[in-house]
């Protein structure tokens, strides 16, 4: 360990920060699971990032790697282990075209500022702190999911600092394997230190949220998901309701749109069959710079837990679960219930093209129950029953709505045969498993 150490200070140019540091506060913990490592290693460059993968490979404890430091399960600090915070390496640059070169600790704020002024975006999430990593490497449903599909599916390739602490370039012609097991396989096999990302061409976009009373939550949602079905793909929505901070069962029910246009009469035609699904209490929605549609994140005072599962949902299953996901959100106590329709773009990617497995799935929904830990815990068995419910007529999880890493979780997110091709890939750069700060695959 001492020899490790000593090595590490002699390669390594960025922040060492241990407990005791005036800085430690500030790095210890990830967005939403505090944490008390170690070490917090924040590399300047791609050098440093190689002598901290080979400092941790050596150490022996256990690592995480940090984007953005927003994954539900923690996955970005750890209790004495290392850190590896990529904050340092966020440079957004064009590089010729619509390519954009991004750091590996990049936030989608940042992307999005860079971008803004040229025209351009790449569809991502729908929070400005979100980190470019974690979204990307496991999917990315953005405000243009519909459209433009995925956040992984814009990426054109990446540079990769393998556990053995080699760089190596990954694109179609290049580590084809590790190309396809980043895209979908998370941070298994790798620190990504720079993404290439084709970006499109945005004008401003429709951007807003329309509201109906809780009342009415089984004749909207299932109005929206027939529309959505058909709806141009220029149209992007969530519906969301239940929210436990606007009434819980009372909350009215949210659904959020983006046309990817800035046409009136195309916008209204795409988004008017909605303002008819109900009573409407609320519409603002208006011609958006695309930028302002993503929202500054929020960090939860501490003691908060937040608690997100996830799953999807195909055609067929779609009546059955809306019908389960009203009468749950009409009950006291439910959690907060977001639906994200996903078809489009997405569905059109070849189903072995990227490691992401869900692509024929027409909803993905998320359940999240915030609260402290004893408030969590109480309504578990409950949360548990509502799933039981929706297990016969759902499919999979989306590794970034999942605040858990269990094996049945990673069995979601990776159904058998994706989860043995990258088990294949992990076995070619990280046979040690060093990269364990993830939804896990093992080598073996
Ligand atoms: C407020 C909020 C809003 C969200 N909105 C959306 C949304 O609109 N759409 C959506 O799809 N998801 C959304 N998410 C989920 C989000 O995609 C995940 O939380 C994601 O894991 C965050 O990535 P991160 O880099 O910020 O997190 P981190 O915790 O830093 O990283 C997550 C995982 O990725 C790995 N990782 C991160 N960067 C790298 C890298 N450069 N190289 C290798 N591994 C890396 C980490 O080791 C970890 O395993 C949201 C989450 C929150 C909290």
């Amino acid at each position: 360990m001492s020899s490790a150490l000593e090595t590490l200070h002699r390669d390594f140019g960025g922040d060492i920060i241990e407990p005791g540091a005036a800085q430690y506060a500030s790095v210890r913990s990830s967005v939403l699971v505090p944490g008390s490592p170690a070490y917090v290693l924040r590399p300047k460059d791609v050098p440093d990032v190689q002598a901290a993968v080979r400092f941790a490979a050596a150490a022996g404890l256990p690592l995480s790697v940090r984007g953005g430091g927003h994954a539900f399960a923690g996955f970005g600090t750890n209790d004495d282990g290392i850190v590896i915070d990529l904050g340092n390496l966020a440079t957004v640059e064009l590089t010729g075209g619509h390519r954009v070169r991004i750091g590996g600790g990049a936030t989608w704020g940042q992307v999005a500022a860079v971008l803004a002024p040229h025209g351009l975006a790449i569809s991502s999430g729908d929070t400005k702190s979100v980190g470019v990593g974690g979204l990307t490497l496991s999917g990315g449903i953005g405000w243009k999911v519909r459209k433009y599909g995925l956040a992984l599916d814009s990426v054109l390739e990446a540079e990769v600092v393998t556990a053995a602490g080699d760089v190596v370039r990954a694109k179609a012609g290049e580590h084809p394997d590790l190309f396809w097991a980043i895209r979908g396989g998370g941070g298994n096999f790798g620190i990504v230190t720079a993404f290439e990302f084709a970006a499109h061409p945005t004008t401003d976009v429709f951007y807003g949220r329309i509201t109906f009373p809780a009342s009415e939550v089984t004749a909207v949602l299932h109005g929206w998901a027939d529309h959505l079905r058909t709806a141009p793909e220029e149209l992007t929505s969530i519906a969301s309701f239940a929210n436990p901070f606007a009434g819980g069962p009372d909350a009215p029910v949210e659904i959020h749109v983006v046309f990817d246009g800035d046409d009136a009469a195309l916008a209204a035609r795409a988004i008017d069959p909605i303002r008819g699904l109900g009573t409407v209490l609320d519409d603002d929605v208006a011609l958006t710079p695309y930028e302002d549609t993503l929202v500054d994140g929020v960090t939860p005072p501490p003691g908060i837990r937040l608690v997100t599962r996830s799953a999807f949902v195909d055609g067929a299953s779609v009546p059955d679960v809306l019908r389960i996901l009203a009468e749950v959100g009409a009950a006291p106590g439910s959690p907060f219930i977001a639906l994200r329709s996903v078809g489009g773009a997405v569905a059109r990617v070849p189903a072995d093209a990227t490691a992401y497995a869900h692509r024929r799935a027409e909803l993905m929904f998320a359940t999240t129950v915030a609260g402290p830990a004893p408030v969590v815990a109480a309504v578990g068995p409950a949360l548990e029953g509502i799933w039981h419910r929706l297990t016969p007529h759902v499919s999979g999880a989306y590794a970034n709505f999942l605040a858990s890493a269990t094996d049945d979780d990673v069995a979601a997110v990776y159904p058998a045969g994706t989860r043995q091709r990258l088990a294949a890939v992990k076995r070619r750069y990280d046979p040690g498993n060093l990269f364990t700060g993830n939804h896990n695959i093992r080598p073996l």
